[in-house]
């Protein structure tokens, strides 16, 4: 069964390679082009993250790098790897390829200058956090302890990307800046993210706010980190599962998704190491859920919420 994955920082693991990385084969890539294909990923979301040691004035800078890695890395050596720039880009993958998105985790980079924001929706991105975990210029990420929700400039981000099309994403972001959120944006979504229900962390969702989600129409992914998982973090797939679970007794059924967060960690589940696992995930929900619930899972779900279909 095919799958779209919401995040992965496969594009950080590439910068920080500064070229010795292959996207094709790399071992050291839980995320590479043969790991996506042994695992029937059918679209790859690729996050642009900078971390948060690097000074402002370079930030930018180092998104543009890279999105230079995913132009020249995964796109131009890989002729098989097609950008989804448009949502009508999903429907024109045709079998043996796979779909790319480049999504941003965070809006520090681009300062207070839209201007940056603009110029990357034109580069393709398609999804926008506000936040990471700390504090910016937009909102207070969900470790910030003041807790404060959305400035007038992230509720401007937010505006822009309603104008643009562009999905606001608010996994990371502090409680109070998703309340904001789920009032502003057109197309909310939660990258990837768990049920605090069951997985007490302050990056996973409380049940409120999964059921705002849901009753909004947007996606919950659900995150493979295993802090996010289970609180003494070694988790299996059935663990995996129950937040799945959690998320359908909450009328979530059509709003859940998929978000493995590979290369961006590095502990996992048991028996989902990488993308070229991702099946043992799906083969453990057929055992539990319908076919046809799980190809909602998979990707069907996201689909059906894409910009302009909702
Ligand atoms: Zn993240």
């Amino acid at each position: 069964m095919e799958v779209i994955d919401l995040h992965c920082d496969a594009l950080l693991k590439l910068w920080e390679g500064k070229g010795r990385l292959s996207f094709a084969d790399s071992p050291k890539l839980d995320t590479n082009k043969e790991r996506l294909k042994e695992g029937h990923v059918k679209v790859q979301c690729f996050a642009i993250f900078i971390e948060p040691e690097i000074k402002q004035e370079q930030k930018f800078q180092i998104v543009l790098e890279q999105i230079d890695y995913f132009y020249r890395e995964v796109l131009d050596k890989n002729q098989d790897m097609k950008q989804i720039k448009d949502w009508s880009d999903f429907y024109k993958l045709k079998p043996g390829q796979i779909g790319a998105m480049l999504t941003l985790e965070g809006v520090d980079a681009i300062g207070n200058d839209l201007t940056k924001l603009s110029i990357l929706y034109q580069l393709g991105v398609k999804a926008v956090g506000l936040t990471w975990n700390t504090a910016n210029l937009a909102a207070d990420g969900a470790l910030e302890p003041r807790g404060g929700g959305l400035t007038l400039f992230g509720k401007e981000v937010v505006h822009l990307n309603n104008q643009h099309q562009v999905l606001t994403d608010v996994s990371h972001l502090s409680e109070r800046g998703f309340w904001d959120v789920m009032e502003l944006a057109h197309y909310p979504i939660a990258s990837h993210s768990n049920s605090k229900a069951l997985c007490n962390h302050p990056r996973n969702l409380t049940d409120e706010q999964a059921v705002a989600m849901f009753k909004r129409g947007g996606t919950v992914h659900v995150v493979y980190y295993p802090p996010f998982v289970k609180e003494d973090g070694n988790a299996s797939i059935a663990d995996l599962i129950k937040h799945i679970d959690r998320f359908c007794a909450l009328g979530g059924a059509k709003h859940i998704g998929l978000g493995s967060d590979f290369d961006g960690i590095n502990m996992f589940v048991g028996n989902l190491e990488n993308a070229a696992k991702t099946q043992n995930l799906i083969n453990e929900l057929l055992k539990h859920y319908k076919e046809e619930q799980v190809i909602g899972f998979a990707y069907q779900n996201f689909l059906n919420r894409l910009p302009g279909r909702t």
